[in-house]
């Protein structure tokens, strides 16, 4: 049996006007389970009239009625934590366990967004001048629209609409058509948490929602996460409609391996940040730089060990480290790197290809399956080095020195993160100060900082000035105000012609 995905606007499901719609699979078995409807123009106006006309009563709420709406939606949300996390695995196919983690994440940015009343709390300089007093505030923009990625359809999404609405926004979601079902299931608990219809609205599609949204002239912010051409495609052109924009893209993440470094733990950090979720997470580790080839020789052997013997099993499978590739596209796209890293001369150590789904559990044999793939001597000239691949893959690099480690990494295209694995304080401290990238790891391979941090790269891992969530967050989706004031019988006679200055 199928579902039908449709739109959510006013507080209740939609269905598309363009009668176009895209099959949903699950990828672990490659059957279809659902019908994703995609938004015609006219839905994509629907939706952001809808998100206009809430938008007076929503922004004019004092915030803390605003963040008791949230404290509600945050109690539903522990109480069907699990519920979201098999929706993801079910259309993304990353393993439960996973899921689980990408739902909590994304609810310690809905606990941040509680506390709304002291994120809006403003700056007042009392006796700016004399009799005069100055302070600044950060009001709502508005109808914000967030566009999201198929590789965390709860957690990214929730980088941003906790956000936007804590502040006062109302909020208009474009999920990816790939895994679209929790988009629908947190739209219907935020209903049940009490927030007033139109306030959140979700419209399924792909590009002619997204381009809909992007020139809509009651659409003040665009936040985007996903691939680097098409951020920097929606930086563009939301500029030229005159929209703040954040457009978050791709990655290509290193982990650095010191001679010092503790061999095990590293092991266990290249297992999990190269292949947890497939690779498929924008701060996966696809790069690990070894520097010393004493120190390749003594990781390798036991790396080709673990990733042979990965359990890339049924996401549904407690046993499961690894679930299938999320599409057959995807799927064709990581295996065309995998023979171009041959043909480019990196030496092959394990082909995650010709993995067979029936080893992966029963049903699985149609599924999008592939084990993980290990590569050395990659070299920096390299389509696999340069390039984001997305999956299971990971290229390992021999450098000579530190120096060489900071100098490649500073060098590539992407900074979104990146790690240091090191026992030397000094290391550790110059790694920091030097590497060109947004988040960074000391010992933690996959460095995405919490709530109260914001997230974001560097270089075009981000197209835009402010990163998602944390204070960033709140100034993304609020803009200042300053209101300088004094009472009549303080105001001086006659005009001032001279710039005021402080008296
Ligand atoms: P994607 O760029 O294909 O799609 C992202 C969104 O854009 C989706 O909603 C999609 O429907 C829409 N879209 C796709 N093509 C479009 C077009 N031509 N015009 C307008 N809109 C379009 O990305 P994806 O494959 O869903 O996600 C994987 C990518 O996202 C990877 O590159 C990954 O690194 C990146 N990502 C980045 C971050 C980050 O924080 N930097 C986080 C997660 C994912």
């Amino acid at each position: 049996m199928t579902t039908t995905i449709t739109h959510w606007i006013s507080g209740a499901r939609a269905d598309a006007t363009s009668g176009q719609q895209l099959p949903v699979y699950n990828p672990a078995t490659g059957a279809v389970t659902g019908q994703v409807q995609l938004a015609s123009h006219a839905d994509v106006d629907a939706a952001v009239a809808s998100a206009k006309a809430a938008f007076p009563a929503w922004s004019n709420l004092p915030p803390l009625r605003r963040a008791r709406v949230l404290n509600q939606f945050l109690a539903l949300l522990n109480v069907h934590r699990d519920d979201l996390a098999r929706m993801i695995t079910a259309e993304h196919g990353k393993v439960f366990t996973d899921a689980q983690g990408e739902v909590t994440r994304g609810i310690e940015i809905v606990e941040f967004a509680c506390g709304a009343p002291q994120l809006l709390k403003s700056d007042f300089t009392d006796q700016v001048s004399t009799n005069i007093d100055n302070w600044t505030l950060r009001q709502p923009l508005g109808v914000v629209a967030g566009i999201t990625p198929f590789n965390f359809p709860v957690m990214v999404p929730m980088w941003m609409f906790p956000m936007a609405l804590a502040t006062g926004n109302t909020f208009v979601l474009k999920p990816s058509p790939i895994d679209p079902s929790p988009s629908l299931f947190i739209a219907e608990l935020l209903k049940e948490a009490g927030l007033p219809d139109g306030v959140f609205n979700v419209v399924q599609g792909d590009k002619e929602a997204v381009g809909a949204l992007i020139a809509h002239p009651d659409v003040q912010a665009i936040s985007f996460v996903g691939s680097t051409p098409i951020a920097n495609h929606i930086y563009e052109t939301g500029a030229r409609h005159g929209k703040r924009v954040q457009a978050l893209g791709g990655a290509k993440n290193h982990l650095v391996v010191m001679p010092d470094a503790d061999m095990d733990q590293v092991v266990d950090a290249l297992i999990g940040a190269a292949y947890g979720s497939a690779g498929e997470r924008c701060m996966a580790v696809s790069v690990a730089v070894f520097v010393g080839d004493d120190t390749a020789d003594k990781v390798l052997p036991k790396l080709i060990e673990r990733t042979k013997a990965l359990k890339v099993l049924d996401g549904t499978n407690l046993d499961a480290e690894m679930g299938p590739i999320v599409t057959r596209a995807a799927h064709e796209r990581i295996s065309g790197y995998i023979e171009q890293g041959i043909r480019e001369g990196a030496q092959l150590l394990v082909d995650g290809r010709g993995f067979d789904g029936a080893q992966a559990g029963t049903g699985c044999e149609g599924g999008f399956w592939m084990g993980g793939t290990l590569f050395d001597h990659v070299s920096t000239d390299m389509r696999i080095y340069k390039e984001e691949i997305f999956g299971p893959v990971l290229a390992c690099v021999r450098v000579p020195d530190f120096a060489e480690a900071v100098r490649i990494i500073n060098e590539h295209e992407f900074g979104n993160g990146v790690s240091c694995y090191t026992r030397d304080g000094h290391i550790a401290r110059e790694f920091g100060r030097r590497i060109q990238v947004g988040m960074v790891g000391i010992n933690v391979p996959i460095p995405v900082p919490m709530a109260w941090h914001g997230f974001g790269g560097w270089k075009k891992s981000l197209f835009g000035d402010m990163h998602a969530y944390g204070e960033e967050g709140v100034r993304f989706y609020t803009k200042q105000k300053s209101i300088m004031q004094r009472w009549p019988q303080a105001t001086a006679k006659g005009a001032e012609f001279a710039m005021p200055t402080s008296k």
